[in-house]
Formats: C-alpha cells, structure tokens, sequence
C-alpha cells in the first residue's frame, strides 16, 4: 500500500520521510482530490467504473476502455453485465454466483471473476478475466443509486490458476483425467444416478507386458507406448465415456449409462483388440495387450468404493484367466484366488506323480480322411473334482513358472508317442507365450528331439498371437533357432483377439489354425463367419501357408467349410482327443483314415453345467437343478409336471432373471428357449445382458437375497403365494453330476 501511495504522488521515499514542508491533500480540497484519482487511474493498478440504478454504466477509467479495445462512449450508458461473459470453467468452480444475481441483489462485490473477448468480435478476441469489486450506494432516504467499484486485469494470474488446477486433475503425459478427476466423475455421477435409478459401468484396465517394454526400451518408449495407448482408449470408447490413466499403466473407464453386459463385452473385447495392435515407436516395434475388469452400479456396488473394489477384483480375475480377457464383476470373484492356488499346488503334485495325460486329436486330410496330424492334448483327472480341462489349469500354470515344466514333459512325452505312429504322421505341440519367451526354449525343444530321436520334419509347435507380445528380439531370436532346427510352426487361434496381419508377415508360420469360434456361427446367415472363413484360407494360400479349420462338429459345418476351400480339419466330426494306446491299436489295422460322423446339423453349443437356479411361475418360486445350458436355451431337471408352452422365468442368480418358454419335457427334465438370448461373461461362460435391479424388484414383490456365506444371491418371492403350485419339486441327486 505504501508503494502505490508512493507511486500516486511521484515522491520517493527519502523525500517523503526527509521532507520539511509537506502539501497534505485534505479531504474538503475536491480538486486535489480528483487529481488524485487521475493519478491513481493513470497507474493502471485498478480502474474505476460506476453504475446508476439500473446497473448500466455511467463511468468507466479510460484505460479500462483503452485495454477493453473499446472507444468509450460505446460502452457507456451500457448494463455492466452485458460487458462480461459468463464463466463456466472458473476454478472458483460453479459456487461463484453470476454477477448479474449480485447485481439484482445489490450485494456488494468482492474480487468477482469475471470474462471479457477483447477485440472485434468473440470468435476473433482474445480472452481476458477482471476482477470486480464494488459496493451499492444509497442515498440519504435510504434510494439506491447505483454503484461505485473498481477493477482489474487478472488474466495473468487466473490463467496460471486455471493451469494448475488442470494439472491437478489431468495425467500430464496422456492428457487423460487422473485418478483424482476419476474419482471425483464417479462420485457424482453415482450420487446423481442413485435416486433416478440410472446405472453407470466402471472398466478397470491394465496392460499386459508394459514392463516388458519397458525394461526393454527404456522409459521414453513406455511414455510415448502409454500416449499412444490413451489415444487409442479415447478412440474406442469415444463419447460414451471418460478414459482416465489412473497411474502406471493402469487405466479407468467411466460408462455412464450402460448396464448391458452384451454390448459392454463388446467394447471391452473391442478395446482388447485395439491395445493388442502393434506399436512403432522410434522404429521400434513394440506390442501389449490388456485386461479388462468391469463393475456396474448399482448392481455391484452403489457407492464408489465398492465399485472400484469390484471392477478392481474382476479385473484380477480376468488376468488370471490367461490375459487379454475381460471379466464381469460376480460374487463368486471372492473366492477365486484361493480356488487357483489350490488347483496350482495339486496340478505341482500331479506333475510330480506323473498323473497328467496327453491325449492326441486327429487332424484330417479333406481329400481322403487320412490322419495328417495328432495335436497333443493335456488330460489331467483330479482325485476329488475329477476331469479338469487344459483352459482351466493351463491359465493357472501360466501365472508361474509351473508353466514351464508342463510344457517341458508335454514335449517329451509326445515327441516319443509319436514314434510309435507311422511316420507320415505329424505331432503338434501346443507352447504357451511364457514357454515361448523363456531363453532357454529352443534349447528344450532340441532336447525333447534328441532325447526321443524323433525326425524335427515331424514336429510341429502350435503358438498363439500372444508369442508377440513384449521383447521382439528374443522372439525373432527364438524363431529363427527354431526354423534351423526345421520343425514346423503353426499360428494357433487365428482370428481371435489381436488377428493381426502383421504377424503373419513377420513370422515364419508353416501353417495356420482358424478358430474354433468361426465353426460355431459359419451355418449362422446373419454372420459373415463363412466369409471369413474363405477370406483366410484365400490370404493363407497366397501367403504359401496350410489352413486347419478347427472345431468341426456337424455335416452342415463341415459342408459350409469345405465348400470354402478347407483342405485340413480338426474336430469332433472326424475325432475326439484320444488316449496313446487308442491311436496305437488303430494303427495295427493298417492306414489311419476317419470317416466323418456327427450330427447332420450344427446346434449353439451347449454347456453342461450342474447348479442350482430358481424357476418362478405365477407367484411360486421352484427349486431345480441346471443341467445344461446355451445362449438360446437350457436343460432343466428337478421339477415334474411342467407342460410344453409354459412361460417361465429362470432365476440364475445375482438377479440374472431370464423369461423363457419349455419346449420340450421328459419326466422331470424340460427344455426352455429363451426370449432374449444370453451373452458371453468374458470367462468362457455365459451371463444375461441385463439384470434386474433391487428397485424393480422391490416393485414387483420380490428381493434378492444372498446365498449362505454371501454367495450367488436368489431372488426371493415376499408375498405368500395366492394361488396353489403347479409343479412337484423332486429330489435330484448328485449322481448324475458330470
Ligand atoms: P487349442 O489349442 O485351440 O485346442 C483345441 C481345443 O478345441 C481342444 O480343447 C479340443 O478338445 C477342442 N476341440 C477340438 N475339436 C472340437 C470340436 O469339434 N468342438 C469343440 N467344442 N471343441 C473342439 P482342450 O483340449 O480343452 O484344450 C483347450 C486349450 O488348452 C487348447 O486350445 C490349448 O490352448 C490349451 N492346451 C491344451 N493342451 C495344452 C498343452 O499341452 N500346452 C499348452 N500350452 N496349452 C494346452
Ligand atoms: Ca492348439
Ligand atoms: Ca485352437
């Protein structure tokens, strides 16, 4: 303050306090006073503005005019606020109330925000922010006048405020929202939808093999991978939600209003597909994948811890399962993580005790039906839970170095069955990405032939898409040892994630197997599966590589696939896997040629499942045991007296209610078709699109209720029945589990 004094009579200091004689400006001296306020306006400090009673301006410091760009006279006589802009994006946020309320209110201002377009018009101006300060001035009856205030240019300052605020909430490497911005999103939209009854999906992501990349290229690298990952997030997800980088390599979606699981799991495998592109940086070529954990409020959680918490413990669960899946939030999510550290400890014992099996499905020739090849497949039968399949503990054994020593006596093991078969047949050995990335692999494989003295033209390894990911060199490393030993390599799975066609220009693939997941809709006509199907045996040949077709179940598949040009396949139509001492025998009758046998047409495929479900109808709810189940329908058993034609609605469980029609009976056993089919849950199993909310439910009369120890919830009827029962519950033992 004492400066602008200073400043406002032009004396320095020393004059001041050395001064003998000293002109005090006394307040009656009206013209001193003036010039006083000239000096002060001149400063530029602050400028002066008044208004009448009807808030237009009547004065305003020409120099305020001077850095509006503005002559004055235009501006006098003018309403203030029609000077101003109103300013959304203010860090003082919303709480700031607009001027033109003040005004009305005749409150008196204090350092006001406000924003002004200098120049010709505000699509060319520049933007400036003053502060406004002012108080309402009344006259001796008590009648407003107007007001009299003063201003200043902050433009400097806020713009440095409304940065760092930015800063606070957004990822300054990726641009995207930070965990801090995310939080603060998910907070209000949840508060906001929970008492409109809106849902809101949360996807958790995290990248497979970036520390990989990392390590490998070092740190620049990774910053622009994890740009160019963010770029990629914002392009998938577009206006349906916000992408924040939460840290790391860990990502967040906020999906506001979406709670169908059938189109959620289509973005999230979309979003797999597209993170699982290779990158360039630098000439360098790098690839990752991601997985993918979803939540949805309020079916999960209705506050944004428990959500968080949710989608967080999906997503670990989705990297369990083998990595570039994504996975629904469910209860049962809780007890997964012991489930697995059980099945890898007595999968380490089975090992040990030599109690794993390979068993060898055909692959067949189109031509004549002559076996070609045998893929090795493992077989391993737990003492308690029985059968347990390859993509339950293959996954499990991949989280460690288990991994390795399956792969390892899988290896060995068929390496010397094959050399009971003649030896025009082939054995295919399926190596997992870890396996594959491990230095020492080519040197396991020059062993396993060594050791059983099996020609290398007969082995053949199958390798998914995911060899790729992380270090390139080790791998065109790998594969070039390989190719020396000259076995052969076949591209497993091809057309599922990340399908890329640069794999196939860079890696030295004899062969290529489409998925099996073309098979199950190619009879289908509203997919393009055949097409695909023609499509790739077409580039596969023109690229010099064989094609397997897998999964061939049924004539009018194996018709369709044929006519496409399949020279090679693989599925249950011509074999199931089959034991050593199987094939062995067969061999004895001479050649090996299979016949095709299976159904005449292809039916969705059936899972079979032993759970128990509710079945509700009229205003009973039924026990029943789930015996086997599709996308379109079930096989339900437990319940006698159920006629063809009824509707009923299934109660899977976590409010998952399916309407259904029985379309077959038989004893204690009918058949329903679904009215809306059912999707995939990201885990190889299968879930509704939707799920009824507890609010819903509530009004029509029912709860959901968890299950003992906080498992798999039922829907509970709360109203007594009215009308008497139609079916007969019976008992269905544990038998017929299989
Ligand atoms: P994959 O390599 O794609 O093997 C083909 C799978 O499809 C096998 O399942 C096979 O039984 C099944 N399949 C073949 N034809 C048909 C058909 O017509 N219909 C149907 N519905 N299925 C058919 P499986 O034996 O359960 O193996 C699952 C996966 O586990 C394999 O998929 C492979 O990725 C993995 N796996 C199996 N054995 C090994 C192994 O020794 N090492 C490694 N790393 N992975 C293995
Ligand atoms: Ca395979
Ligand atoms: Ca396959």
């Amino acid at each position: 303050m004492k400066n602008i004094l200073r400043s406002w009579t032009g004396n320095s200091a020393q004059q001041a306090d050395g001064a003998t004689s000293v002109s005090v400006i006394r307040s009656d001296d009206v013209s001193k006073r003036l010039e006083l306020l000239d000096d002060f306006e001149q400063a530029g400090i602050s400028w002066l503005w008044a208004t009448d009673a009807d808030a237009r301006l009547v004065y305003l410091s020409s120099n305020a005019a001077e850095n509006l760009q503005k002559p004055l006279d235009e501006l006098l006589t003018k309403p203030l606020v029609e000077l101003f802009e109103t300013d959304p994006d203010s860090p003082g946020g919303s709480s700031a109330r607009p001027l033109n309320f003040q005004l009305t209110a005749r409150n008196k201002l204090v350092d006001q925000t406000v924003r002004l377009t200098v120049g010709r018009s505000k699509h060319e101006g520049r933007q400036t922010w003053w502060s406004l300060s002012g108080t309402p001035k009344f006259d001796k009856a008590g009648q407003f006048l107007g007001y009299r205030g003063s201003a200043k240019d902050i433009t400097v300052e806020y713009e440095r405020q409304l940065e760092d605020s930015r800063l606070a909430e957004f990822d300054s490497l990726t641009g995207l929202a930070n965990r801090h911005r995310m939080n603060k999103r998910l907070e209000s939209i949840l508060a906001s939808y929970k008492s409109t009854n809106r849902s809101c999906a949360l996807m958790m992501l995290d990248l497979d093999r970036f520390k990989q990349v990392n390590d490998t290229f070092g740190h620049p690298v990774g910053d622009e991978l994890l740009k160019q990952v963010a770029k990629r997030l914002q392009r998938v997800v577009g206006h349906r939600g916000e992408v924040g980088r939460l840290g790391g390599d860990e990502f967040q979606i906020i999906l506001p209003d979406i709670d169908d699981r059938g189109k959620l799991g289509e973005l999230a495998s979309k979003i797999i597909q597209m993170v699982s592109q290779p990158y360039v940086i630098e000439d360098k070529r790098a690839t990752i994948g991601t997985s993918v954990g979803i939540a949805i409020s309020p079916y999960d959680g209705v506050h944004k811890d428990d959500l968080i918490h949710n989608s967080d413990l999906s997503l670990y669960a989705s990297k369990n399962g083998g990595r570039g899946q994504f996975r629904f939030y469910s209860v049962d999510l809780k007890d997964e993580a012991e489930e697995r550290r059980i099945i890898e400890e007595d999968l380490r014992v089975a090992l040990a005790e030599d109690k794993l099996e390979l068993h060898y499905q055909p692959i067949v020739r189109t031509d004549d039906n002559m076996v070609v090849v045998f893929e090795a497949l493992m077989r391993w039968t737990h003492p308690e839970r029985g059968p347990i399949g390859p993509n339950v503990f293959i996954p499990i054994a991949e989280e460690s170095d288990l991994i390795l020593q399956l792969g390892e006596w899988a290896l060995n093991r068929a390496c010397k069955d094959a050399l009971a078969w003649p030896s025009s047949v082939r054995v295919a050995v399926n190596v997992s990405a870890a396996q594959f990335a491990h230095s020492e692999f080519a040197e396991t494989v020059t062993q396993a032939l060594e050791a059983s003295g099996l020609e290398a033209g007969r082995l053949e390894l199958e390798l998914t898409e995911s060899v790729f990911m992380g270090d390139s060199e080790t791998v065109e490393e790998t594969f070039s040892l390989l190719k020396k030993l000259g076995i052969r390599l076949a591209l497993d799975d091809f057309g599922t994630g990340y399908s890329s066609l640069s794999y196939l220009r860079s890696a030295p693939f004899d062969k290529l197997k489409v998925d099996r997941s073309f098979v199950d809709s190619c009879t289908l006509k509203d997919q393009n599966s055949d097409k695909i199907i023609a499509a790739i045996i077409g580039l596969s040949e023109a690229l010099g590589m064989e094609v397997i077709v897998e999964g061939v179940e049924a004539f009018d598949q194996l018709d369709v696939v044929k006519s496409k040009g399949a020279r090679y396949i693989q599925g249950w139509i011509y074999s199931k896997a089959l034991t050593q001492s199987a094939i062995v025998e067969r061999m004895k009758s001479g050649d090996f040629r299979i016949e095709p046998d299976g159904p005449e047409r292809h039916r969705g495929e059936r899972r079979s499942v032993f759970r128990r479900i509710g079945v509700i109808h009229d205003d009973h709810r039924y026990d029943a045991l789930l015996r086997d189940l599709s996308k379109t329908g079930a096989r339900i058993e437990g319940l006698l007296g159920v006629a063809v034609g009824t509707d009923l609605v299934l109660d899977l469980g976590g409010g998952q209610l399916v309407v259904c029609t029985v379309n077959r009976t038989h004893d204690s056993t009918f058949a329903v078709e679904f009215e809306t089919p059912l999707v995939s849950d990201g885990a190889g199993g299968l879930c509704t699109r939707h799920r009824a909310s507890p609010y819903a439910l509530a009004a029509a009369g029912m709860k959901i209720e968890p299950g003992p120890n906080g498992k798999s919830s039922n829907v509970v009827l709360l109203n007594p029945p009215r009308t008497k029962p139609q079916f007969m519950e019976v008992a269905v033992g544990k038998m017929h589990a299989g």
